[in-house]
């Protein structure tokens, strides 16, 4: 019996999960005022879902899939991505038969096989939103506006966008053409994988980590200069609606991301304090996407936010650092081992009302339960038994203060409850 968790997973023990419910509580905050509402989908999916989504193509569906055959023998795989589960909601349940468009956010856990490393797991969350069903480039602006805007609210300081436009597939063939050609007389010296993305799926080859591919794609020609006119117009109207937003981004070329469902817009949310893994959020649209799940002819755009990720670039801003512990509003202790049914009873009175209250669990003395107490941080004390108790009375200590005075049995959860 091996007693850790699986590589690339982890566990958020109570003073980290703390600020993982601030976040989703921003999150549920920020979102609606932009408008979205909550969509759960499963946490597992038809394979074909991804394999046709995300693209044959892309690392996520050839090597980071936890696909398996249940026992009915399907094919299976855990969400890598919550994208395509979203669409295929959408279109199952003809959300696109009213008003439009449909805007949508998740939060929850993603799958990938890839090989750990500091901010990257196999087990991951990620909160993302999509809107559906409208082209309006405001959308665009606005799946960049919700993610900072969550940031600002998260307190997180420095995040930077790169944006591009990776056009349609009206354009798209003429770029990748222009990009086989400059890149034809170096293919020999690009690594393995991108050899075979130059054939396949030449775009891909402008995301690879290898040190050397980088160098030789650093001067391709930008994918802005062979734009259609509509994507074209799109783009400009998204960077117009950015500038007016008072958004700043930086034009990335090379910036694709890893799936192939993208059309047109495509953005990155990176945090300079994280390193090799500094994307804390990306996005963009995905026109042609609802189409392929089966649905009518549908524009789309989203993005995703990586919690671990916009967490981890909080802690390295300093950000991330309040005490997650709670304190008891009040520690009931008793006096002597025969009164502690009465302190299971008031505790438990307490609590039902909404106070947070604490006890001993370990029969100790008073003096070791008014250490406890301290130690918790506790705001009170309320000493049960004696000959208070023969009176009705409980001992209430304010531990600030260290003024103590009694207070009526019947009237300690009333007294709390008020912050009297
Ligand atoms: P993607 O779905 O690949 O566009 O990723 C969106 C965001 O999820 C990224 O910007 C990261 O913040 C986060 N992310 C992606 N993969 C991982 C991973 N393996 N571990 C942790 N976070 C991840």
């Amino acid at each position: 019996m091996r007693a850790t968790a699986p590589r690339g997973t982890r566990d958020v023990l109570p003073e980290e999960a703390a600020r993982w419910q601030r976040l989703e509580a921003a999150t549920r905050r920020v979102f609606h005022t932009f408008g979205y509402g909550e969509i759960r989908t499963p946490m597992f999916e038809h394979t074909e879902l991804f394999q046709r989504g995300i693209g044959e193509t892309t690392d996520i569906v050839q090597k980071e899939m936890y696909t398996f055959m249940d026992r009915g023998d399907r094919s299976l795989t855990l969400r890598p991505e919550g994208t395509a589960p979203v669409v295929r909601a959408y279109v199952e349940h003809k959300l696109y038969a009213g008003v439009q468009p449909v805007k949508l956010y998740y939060i929850g856990p993603m799958f990938r096989y890839e090989r750990p490393q500091a901010g990257r797991y196999r087990q991951f969350h990620q909160i993302g939103a999509e809107a559906l069903g409208s082209s309006d480039p405001a959308l665009d602006a606005e799946m960049i506006a919700m993610p900072i805007t969550l940031y600002e609210e998260m307190g997180l300081r420095d995040v930077r966008v790169l944006l591009n436009s990776i056009g349609c597939p009206v354009c798209r063939p003429r770029y990748r053409e222009q990009l086989r050609a400059h890149l034809a007389p170096r293919l020999d010296r690009l690594c393995a994988t991108c050899q075979t993305r130059y054939e396949r799926n030449p775009l891909r080859l402008l995301d690879c980590k290898v040190p050397q591919c980088r160098e030789l794609t650093e001067d391709v020609p930008s994918i802005l200069d062979f734009l259609c006119d509509e994507c074209g117009q799109h783009f400009g109207a998204v960077r117009t609606h950015l500038d007016r937003m008072g958004l700043t981004y930086r034009l990335e070329k090379r910036l694709v991301r890893g799936f192939d469902y993208y059309t047109k817009t495509v953005f990155e949310l990176i945090s300079p304090h994280l390193g090799a893994q500094d994307a804390v959020g990306g996005g963009g649209r995905y026109d042609g996407l609802v189409a392929e799940m089966g649905g009518p002819d549908t524009p789309a755009v989203g993005f995703a936010v990586g919690v671990e990720r916009l967490l981890l670039a909080l802690e390295a801003e300093g950000q991330n650092t309040e005490d997650g512990v709670a304190r008891p509003r009040v520690y009931v202790a008793a006096i002597s081992p025969d009164d502690r049914s009465q302190v299971v009873e008031l505790t438990y009175r307490l609590r039902r009302a909404g106070v947070y209250a604490e006890m001993d669990y370990a029969g100790r003395s008073l003096r070791a339960q008014m250490r406890a107490a301290g130690q918790r941080g506790a705001a009170h004390v309320a000493i049960v038994g004696g000959e208070e108790a023969q009176r009705g009375m409980v001992r209430l200590r304010d531990m600030n203060t260290g003024a103590e005075r009694e207070v009526a049995l019947a009237r300690v959860v009333e007294v709390l409850a008020d912050g009297r």
